[in-house]
């Protein structure tokens, strides 16, 4: 039997909005099977709480926004890749600001946290999503698919025109160890041109080299350099787990990307939800023999975590 699992108790962090530079408190608090990831925002009077789902995806320019309007929740990315990284499937977090904060511009600072505060197994099979088809979208020379297979692996691939980065590639089987070593400290990035543009237009407010890769013309302007040769195709991976973590299931299929980003992802998801023949829902506990091979299932899904 695989569980789904929540959180061990109550757990609050601090921290500063990449985009809105305010300060924010969340709050995670674990939650029941089948309730998934919720958010609700505190600092809002009445203010209803939002079901992480790719369907209630906002906008999509720069981060993953929850919602629209005054009660959405901006940035979510890289705390739902976490949870998803750490097989967390249900959990509700008070959140008294618009934007989850950065912390270090990656994943590890959720693993920490979740990781002291300890996971635990709920008394209900956990439920994946199996890809039984391909499902391609495209815009411009970017593009994304789903394509069956037994585990959540994904195949990235990014461009930039700039010396330090060129063109990277990056192959990951899913597995909650391999997320943690490989995926989860990579951070987010940017370039010193573009920082008056983007703050021009009211983002990054909070940004600086304590949250973020930035790169001037030729190089790495962060001091400490980077934490791997590839770290920006690797956090290319931890957007693209955050954002189809909004699917809402663990998935059992693989997904290739071309030079993506939260807006491609979140098309993706849309596809196959409006395309019922190329993905089914599993329970792990209904995954007989009998069931994969009726329903032409993988063989086998590997589940580490
Ligand atoms: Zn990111």
């Amino acid at each position: 039997m695989i569980y789904q699992r929540t959180i061990a108790k109550d757990v609050k962090v601090t921290g500063i909005g990449l985009h809105s530079g305010k300060k924010v408190t969340m709050k995670l608090i674990p939650a029941e099977a089948d309730f998934g990831i919720q958010f609700v925002r505190t600092d809002i009077p009445h203010s209803k709480p939002m079901k992480a789902n790719a369907l209630t995806v906002g906008t999509t320019e720069n981060a993953t926004t929850l919602g629209s309007g005054a009660e959405a929740v901006h940035t979510v990315e890289h705390l739902l890749g976490t949870l998803y990284g750490l097989g967390i499937n249900n959990v509700f977090i008070e959140i008294d600001g618009p934007e989850v904060p950065i912390m270090d511009g990656s994943g590890a600072s959720f693993v920490f946290l979740l990781k002291e505060t300890g996971l635990k197994n709920l008394n209900k099979s956990k439920k994946f999503l199996v890809i039984l088809d391909k499902v391609r979208v495209e815009k411009d020379d970017k593009w994304a698919e789903f394509t069956p297979n037994s585990n959540l692996a994904i195949e990235s691939t990014i461009v930039f025109p700039h010396p330090v980065i060129k063109t990277q590639h990056f192959d990951f089987e899913f597995s909650c160890e391999n997320f943690i070593n490989n995926i989860a400290r990579a951070r987010t990035f940017g370039f010193a041109r573009d920082v008056d543009y983007l703050k021009r237009k009211g983002l990054i407010k909070g940004g600086s080299l304590d949250n973020a890769i930035v790169l001037d013309e030729f190089k790495v302007m962060n001091p400490e350099g980077l934490r791997f040769d590839n770290e920006f195709v690797r956090h290319k991976i931890l957007d693209t787990i955050g954002d189809v973590s909004l699917l809402g299931y663990e998935i059992a299929g693989k997904i290739t990307t071309y030079k993506s980003g939260h807006n491609i992802h979140n098309l993706l998801c849309r596809k196959l939800l409006e395309t019922p023949s190329a993905y089914e829902i599993v329970s792990a506990s209904a995954l007989t023999q009998e069931v994969r091979e009726a329903h032409k299932l993988p063989q086998f899904i590997t589940v580490s975590h």
